[in-house]
């Protein structure tokens, strides 16, 4: 999928809507539009990564950044317990191919 016709791209853009959590100069954190927990957060690059695996070395400090940025939003939320799910490639489940990682919480988990 091109950057022109990407979901997360146009709301990085501002020309799609979303509820945004945190705004940094390389992330984007965005309410889930459909959220599987009370929390449920998409930790995105402002950039068009497809998955994990098209990162280079070149996306060393994106890629800690996108953990990192978990401990900003556990404060912000005043919670220390939280799931991080990335969906990498189609057989896992990607439905936007644009890379994120879910922050889900706010409920008792289970399972995993
Ligand atoms: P994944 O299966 O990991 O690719 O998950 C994609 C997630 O993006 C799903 O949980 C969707 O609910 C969410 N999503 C899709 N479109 C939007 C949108 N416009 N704003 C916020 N979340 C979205
Ligand atoms: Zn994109």
């Amino acid at each position: 999928m091109s950057a022109e016709s990407c979901v997360f791209c146009k709301i990085v853009a501002g020309t799609l809507p979303a509820d945004i959590i945190l705004d940094t100069e390389d992330l984007l954190v965005i309410k889930d539009i459909n959220p599987q927990a009370p929390i449920h957060y998409l930790i995105l690059p402002k950039k068009h990564i497809e998955t994990l695996l098209d990162l280079n070395p070149m996306d060393t400090l994106l890629a800690s950044e996108l953990l990192m940025i978990t401990q900003r939003l556990a404060n912000k939320a005043g919670i220390k317990s939280f799931r991080l799910v990335a969906n990498n490639g189609k057989e896992a489940n990607q439905r936007v191919p644009h890379l994120h990682l879910h922050f889900v919480a706010g409920s008792k988990m289970t399972g995993f």
